[in-house]
């Protein structure tokens, strides 16, 4: 379970990125978040794992404070957080297996890390999710050999080595097309019923927040302006939101 207790975020030139959200995530929960550009939509997901430092309030992950927690414990909190992001951040010339494999990698010493040391489970660990994805055939395939909407199926399958409770989703399909945007929130929402990951999505597309998710948050100026399931998103909270209906 997440928890927003009245989080409010400044940036150092005034501007309100988050404006005393309270929010309460449940786990398993698919939740999109909407708004236009500049409502706060990256301010809050990146503040979960604390990407960015909050200016007031608290942020709990299953009862442990990300806003307070220390190194060690932030490192810990993060092990349990997948990031997918509109670019993949994947190291485009190493192989599908190793950017999977990398997922890993919060669970060793730098040591272990630095070398690769990584166990035969990995290796499993790394087939089953490139199966899961459907790119097990391109296991020894360099990144930068694949399409867009592959590279995001492995940056998902980073998040599923990972062993990650919580994938937290920035704009995964705004440089997609929309038959591979299809597939990939397709492959979220899978992820989402079948394993029970909960799943935040930062999205443009309203359309996409309704056919996928379970709720929807609607931010404007960093104020949650609407918090609910797909079917009560009306034309008229959509004007309060964007202005107009879209
Ligand atoms: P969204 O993801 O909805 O487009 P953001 O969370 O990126 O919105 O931004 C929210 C507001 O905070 C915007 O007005 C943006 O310009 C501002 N902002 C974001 N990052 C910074 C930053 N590093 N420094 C100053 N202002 C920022």
């Amino acid at each position: 379970m997440i928890i927003f207790d009245n989080v409010s975020k400044t940036y150092g030139n005034g501007v309100k990125g988050l404006d005393h959200i309270n929010l309460t995530i449940e786990d398993g929960e698919f939740v999109s978040i909407i708004g236009l550009s500049g409502a706060g939509k990256s301010t809050l997901l990146r503040s979960i794992n604390r990407l960015n430092d909050v200016s007031e309030g608290e942020i709990t992950i299953n009862g442990l404070s990300v806003t307070k927690a220390g190194k060690k414990e932030l490192r810990q909190i993060r092990r349990k957080i997948g990031l997918i992001s509109q670019n993949f951040n994947l190291v485009k010339r190493s192989t599908v297996q190793k950017n999977v494999l990398s997922g890993r990698l919060g669970y060793y010493s730098t040591l272990k890390s630095i070398f690769g040391l990584f166990s035969k489970e990995d290796y499993e660990r790394t087939n089953d999710a490139l199966e899961r994805v459907g790119l097990l055939d391109k296991l020894h395939t360099r990144c930068d050999e694949l399409s867009g909407g592959q590279q995001q199926r492995v940056s998902i399958a980073r998040t599923l080595v990972q062993q990650a409770d919580i994938i937290l989703a920035d704009e995964p399909v705004a440089s997609l097309d929309p038959v591979t945007t299809q597939k990939i929130m397709k492959d979220l929402q899978n992820i989402n019923q079948s394993m029970g990951k909960t799943v935040i999505v930062n999205i443009h597309s309203v359309e996409l927040a309704r056919t996928f998710s379970t709720r929807i948050i609607a931010l404007k100026a960093g104020k949650m302006v609407f918090d609910g399931k797909p079917e009560e998103l009306t034309d008229q909270k959509l004007i309060e939101i964007y202005g107009k209906v879209i």
